[in-house]
């Protein structure tokens, strides 16, 4: 095995693709060097001496001293400097840098090589006995911090108290004898707090560095951060040793960072800051205002401090020549880190940097569109999930924000509007032009009409998968829910926070990116979905083989739908359309009747307006498939709860208080996730099915007369166990659909097809695919019967579940890929034995799931259907998973 690899003077043994040996810094250094740029020249030990010193009860293998010394010889030969000389030293920095970016990991140590005797010679040499003192004073506080375990406050309050003592206030002002008094007096701190003193031999410090940075792979914080990000203990990290190059030389020196493009922004500039007479990280630590690199930032900002490019032309020039090159090179945005001793630039980090969804998106259309990447490429550059950022109202990065309370970011977005306490009132004044924020301790199914009126919602209880939370990311509205600090006064109509009290039309804004609730109308910035984005997307659906529908019933969210791209509606959910304020009344009157007949004749009341719901959508959607699923939820959802609620729909019709109690006590479900919905109640009362059956073909007809194109409905049966139930239900359906041909003289085209979300259905779909046209696996129950967990009750245990690595991922997030996804592929394999050319999609939350519909292609679906904010999602998920 090689224990070293050796980088510097336009050559290297590693180069970029060696990451996994290397560690990012160390695989990027090298092929720095190998491009003939200028790397101070040094050496990295490899993750796989990390990997033996944890197999080897923390110790090196034999070969390393030797293989060190030697290499350190090498840098001294290119340096002309001898590590440990004590007339002319090789100073080194100790790096350290794992294959992914690691926080938690070692601090660089600079300047290491440093002692009372080769201080002296640096001074000498450089002929600057401040810069000398000033590295060493550097060199103790960082190693006494990192590796001794020292913390730095000790030093700086030393340094302060020096400082104050003295006259000074800032650390350039001190001369070289005062940075010499305050080397003595860090010594001392070091032998009191250790009880021996700071290491004087170079070798003893270089190896108590590296010991430090493999020992940093087992500390606490990057075992955390390894868990937190999924990062196997087995990768280890690598150790770089660099000959150090000065910033801190005077006037002519400094030390940067700089981006290639503006990482907020994507514009095509570079970007970055640096500071005169520097070390290491004091641009990013903030002891003095770092200045701006480019003459036009400058500007932009208003500065005073001379830029980069004013301040150091000829580093500059070369600066800027370097990072075009890399940028070239990597056919990305570099983060880039570098160093100017005595006006020469050295480079000393590049990697890919970290930039937000916006720019993302535009720097990859335009590393395209210059050539550096191809369209497919830039394609895959871009996290779907991020697009969710983009695609709502966010707040002004520069507006002030009143925080008065923050709750859980349940669905992105900002929102503001006046505050409302209840659903129908936010639909009045909705109706009236008024903006609203609805405020609720929680939301319930009877709310949705007050949801879908609101701007934004905002609950004082509840999680990620409360009825809020999943209501609103399925409607893409902005979303705050459990801020528990909240008092909520309904009688009152008021919202206490912190002694402060919000009254009913008062103006809040509400971030559901951040889960901030902001006191006022709070500026913010509108999505952009042409430009980049519009043209990313088209490139998207070049590649992808999934088709993306959404899931909507109001006509609202199937134009939203259709602006996003959707190809259709994978999921129309008629109980939607029954909570309607014009129609529940219907609905109730309904369920409350005894018998058929009275069933019929309040049924009869809801066909008209459940038509004019599916002429509508029809129109909208203009000849694209749209899959209407059948009454759904347990029929007690539409009664009234409140003593109140109960007594004014028992006034409105007619009934006996009474009369209501009885029903709601015979519906009562101890488990209604489990219980009487489904295709059950279109057993029991197969009227309700043929109401249904007959608005959607009487729409079909009357739809394809207006738009002129074929209306092709697809009939959907929930929650089937056999293929005797969906038989059932189908028979009505077509008999349905006869009659109304037979009425109308129309010929009707349409498919009748089931959900696949109860286990039982999956694995007997060879024979539910005799009769079923289609199946739409429903993940969400189909993960609930699978898991045997019932959503609404997880969010005590999952958490944890999640948190103790039991389950990877929230199963209700992302599809369990070996549970759930395996009942979904013998769905699949079954329902094509008996119809090959059988339609499949699925529905629910995971079809916005960028990992989920990875998945989804992978098994062959035809179709993933998903709320329609997130259809961009999907449809560069899609793009992805096919790429
Ligand atoms: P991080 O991973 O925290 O960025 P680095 O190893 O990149 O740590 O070191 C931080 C900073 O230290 C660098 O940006 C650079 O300014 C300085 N530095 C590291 N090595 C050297 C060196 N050989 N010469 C001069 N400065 C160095
Ligand atoms: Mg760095
Ligand atoms: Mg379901």
């Amino acid at each position: 095995t090689k224990w070293v690899y050796s980088f510097g003077d336009g050559k290297a043994e590693g180069k970029s693709e060696m990451r996994n040996l290397l560690g990012g810094k160390g695989a990027n250094l090298a092929e720095m060097a190998n491009l003939g740029l200028p790397v101070p020249p040094g050496f990295t030990l490899p993750t796989e001496v990390c990997t033996y010193y944890y197999a080897h009860g923390e110790t090196y293998p034999a070969e390393l001293k030797g293989d060190v010394e030697a290499a350190l010889a090498k840098v001294g030969a290119l340096t002309g400097k001898t590590f440990g000389d004590p007339a002319n030293p090789l100073l080194v920095s100790v790096r350290s840098g794992a294959r992914a970016s690691m926080p938690g990991m070692m601090d660089t140590v600079l300047n290491l090589g440093l002692n009372d005797e080769t201080v002296e010679a640096v001074a000498k040499l450089a002929n600057d006995r401040r810069f000398a003192f000033d590295s060493y004073r550097r060199f103790i506080t960082m190693y006494s911090d990192v590796v001794l375990g020292v913390d730095h406050h000790h030093f700086e309050e030393i340094l302060e108290h020096y400082k104050s003592q003295h006259g000074h206030t800032l650390d350039t002002d001190l001369s070289a004898d005062d940075w010499a008094k305050l080397v003595v007096e860090y010594k001392a701190k070091v032998q009191q707090e250790l009880g021996k003193p700071f290491p004087q031999d170079p070798q003893d410090q270089l190896w108590g560095a590296i010991g430090a940075v493999f020992g940093s792979w087992m500390n606490q914080r990057a075992i955390t951060y390894r868990r937190l990000h999924s990062i196997p203990e087995s990768w280890g990290t690598a150790v770089n040793v660099q000959a150090m190059v000065f910033g801190n030389m005077g006037e002519t020196s400094a030390t940067g960072v700089a981006f290639t493009r503006n990482p907020s922004t994507g514009e095509k500039a570079l970007y970055g800051e640096f500071l005169v007479n520097a070390q290491g990280e004091d641009v990013v630590a903030g002891i003095r205002t770092p200045q701006d690199l480019t003459e036009r930032a400058r500007k932009a900002a208003g500065s005073d401090k001379p830029s980069m490019e004013s301040a150091l032309p000829e580093a500059f020039k070369e600066f800027e020549r370097i990072s075009n090159a890399l940028e070239t090179h990597y056919r990305d945005m570099q983060d880039l880190e570098f160093t100017v001793e005595k006006g020469k630039l050295w480079m000393l980090q590049t990697r890919s940097g970290k930039r937000t969804a916006k720019a993302s998106l535009r720097i990859a259309v335009e590393l395209a569109n210059e050539g550096l990447i191809s369209q497919e490429e830039a394609v895959g550059r871009v996290d779907p999930a991020s697009l969710d950022q983009l695609l709502h109202p966010a707040i002004d990065p520069k507006a002030e924000r009143k925080v008065v309370a923050t709750g859980l970011p349940a669905s992105p977005g900002a929102a503001a509007g006046s505050i409302v306490f209840s659903a129908d009132e936010a639909e009045t004044l909705k109706a009236q032009g008024t903006k609203v924020i609805l405020v609720r301790v929680e939301t319930s199914p009877e709310d949705i009409h007050g949801m879908h009126a609101a701007e934004g919602i905002l609950t004082s209880r509840g999680g990620m998968t409360s009825h809020a939370a999943v209501v609103a990311r399925g409607m893409g509205k902005p979303c705050v829910s459990g801020a528990g600090a909240l008092r909520i006064d309904y009688n009152a109509q008021t919202l206490t926070v912190n002694g402060q009290t919000f009254k009913k039309g008062d103006i809040l804004t509400i971030d559901g990116s951040t889960g901030q609730v902001l006191a006022g109308l709070v500026p913010m910035q509108q999505p952009e979905l042409s430009g980049e984005f519009a043209t990313l997307m088209g490139w998207a659906d070049k590649v992808r083989r999934l088709k993306i529908r959404a899931n909507a019933e109001t006509p609202a969210d199937a134009r939203m739908a259709r602006s996003f791209g959707a190809e259709g509606i994978g999921l129309s959910r008629t109980e939607h359309m029954f909570f309607d304020a014009g129609r529940i009344l219907a609905v109730r009157e309904m369920i409350l009747s005894d018998d058929e007949a009275g069933r019929r004749a309040a049924l009869a009341k809801l066909l008209p307006m459940q038509r004019d719901d599916f002429v509508e959508l029809f129109e909208i959607m203009k000849g694209l498939p749209v899959t209407i699923r059948l009454l759904d939820p347990p029929l007690h959802e539409f009664l009234p709860h409140t003593d109140a609620e109960v007594a004014d729909v028992a006034k409105s019709l007619g009934v006996d208080v009474e009369r209501i109690e009885r029903r709601q006590k015979e519906l009562h479900e101890v488990n209604p996730m489990l219980g009487f919905r489904g295709c059950r109640i279109a057993i029991a009362f197969p009227e309700i099915a043929e109401m249904q059956a007959r608005a959607i073909f009487e729409a079909a007809v009357i739809a394809a007369k207006k738009t002129g194109e074929a209306v092709v409905p697809e009939v959907m049966v929930p929650l089937i166990a056999t293929k005797a139930e969906f038989d059932i239900v189908n028979a009505v359906i077509q008999k349905a659909a006869k009659a109304v041909e037979e009425e109308t003289g129309a010929k009707l085209t349409f498919q009748v097809g089931t959900m696949i979300e109860l286990p039982r259905a999956a694995l007997r779909a060879k024979e539910i695919a005799e009769t079923a046209e289609f199946f739409s696996f429903g993940t969400n129950d189909l993960t609930q019967t699978c898991y045997g967990v019932s959503r609404d009750d997880a969010g005590t245990f999952l958490g944890p579940y999640v948190q103790k690595g039991i389950i990877e991922v929230d199963p209700f997030v992302s599809i369990d890929v070996d549970g759930v996804g395996e009942l979904v592929k013998i769905g699949v394999e079954r329902g094509r034995q008996s119809r090959p050319n059988i339609k499949l999609g699925i529905c629910g939350e995971h079809g916005g799931d960028p990992a989920s519909v990875a998945f989804c292609d992978q098994v062959g679906l035809d179709y993933v259907s998903c709320s329609p904010f997130r259809v961009p999602i999907a449809r560069l998920a899609a793009a992805q998973a096919a790429l």
